[in-house]
């Protein structure tokens, strides 16, 4: 898998042509982003460049405050630019209006959150159904797009369970789930296993390797955790609102095989005995 991977050395670099490869799913090209409040300025992106190509699977770090949730929601087309060129699939979306951004954004890229981010007393069928019900799909191919979903996530039985009878995990894998109907061709995960615990971790680390493995989905997490950033293929450090490093990691950890190795919770042991 390292092999195909771009020269991470190569990002970043001046000089390169400002027309995108067809490859590249994410190019930033000296990407600013300022916050302007009141009289206050918070120069947030120092001029980002970074070229993501279909199929990597990227962690990103850094300190708090260092610009990593602002990267991710110019990436997820949340928010614009101040200055510079964001192409998306070959877009340059850093011109679109707000409407033809929530379009981009609705088909193409999926989110997940540290907070899952789920709705309240609604089935885990319906948070799932939610991004299909706004795009319009048809009620048979939703069901059949949402059921595909669960079972990729490896909960096709709790579609009838309300997000506060899951634990988190499952929450978690819900909200991935969710993220996966509109078929996207990124997800976006910002601090995903930030309230889980460590096997949990590792466990929706799994199915971001299957689905990075598998179906060659384009991931990008921010993390703090240095064991977690080891399951993807790149990791690229941010520091000062910079990219302070970038680099392949050389032999990904399988978060299979590190199951294998960890113990089993109890919250787990319950479920598999159907008491939960
Ligand atoms: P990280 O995700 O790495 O912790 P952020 O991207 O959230 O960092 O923040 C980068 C900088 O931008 C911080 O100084 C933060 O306070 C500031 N910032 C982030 N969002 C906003 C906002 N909506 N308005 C003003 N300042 C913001
Ligand atoms: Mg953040």
């Amino acid at each position: 898998m390292n092999a195909e991977m771009i020269n991470p050395s190569a990002a970043g670099s001046a000089g390169r042509p400002s027309t995108p490869p067809s490859d590249a799913v994410i190019r930033l090209d000296r990407v600013h982003k300022i916050y302007r409040t009141g009289s206050v300025e918070v120069h947030a992106l120092h001029g980002i460049s970074l070229d993501v190509h279909r199929g990597e699977f990227v962690s990103v770090m850094g300190p708090s405050g260092s610009g990593k949730s602002t990267m991710m929601n110019i990436v997820g087309c949340l928010d614009h630019p101040t200055r510079g060129q964001y192409y998306l699939d070959g877009m340059d979306v850093s011109t679109f209006s707000r409407n033809d951004l929530a379009d981009v954004r609705n088909g193409r890229i999926g989110f997940v959150f540290q907070a899952f981010n789920l709705i309240p007393r609604t089935t885990v069928l319906e948070n799932v159904e939610l991004p299909l019900l706004y795009a319009g799909i048809p009620t048979t191919e939703r069901m059949r797009r949402v059921r595909e979903a669960l079972a990729a996530v490896g909960i096709p039985e709790k579609e009838r369970s309300l997000p506060n009878q899951l634990s988190g995990g499952q929450q978690q894998r819900v909200a991935i789930a969710r993220s996966l109907v509109n078929e996207p061709s990124i997800i976006l995960a910002d601090e995903p296993t930030g309230n889980l615990d460590s096997r949990t971790s590792v466990e929706v680390m799994e199915i971001f390797q299957r689905l990075n493995r598998e179906q060659r989905m384009t991931i990008l997490i921010v993390t703090h955790e240095p064991d977690i950033a080891q399951f993807s293929g790149r990791i690229i450090q941010f520091k000062d609102g910079r990219i302070h490093r970038d680099q392949v990691v050389e032999s990904p950890q399988d978060a299979r095989v590190v199951l294998e190795n960890m113990p089993v919770v109890e919250e787990d042991i319950d479920d598999d005995l159907g008491h939960s």
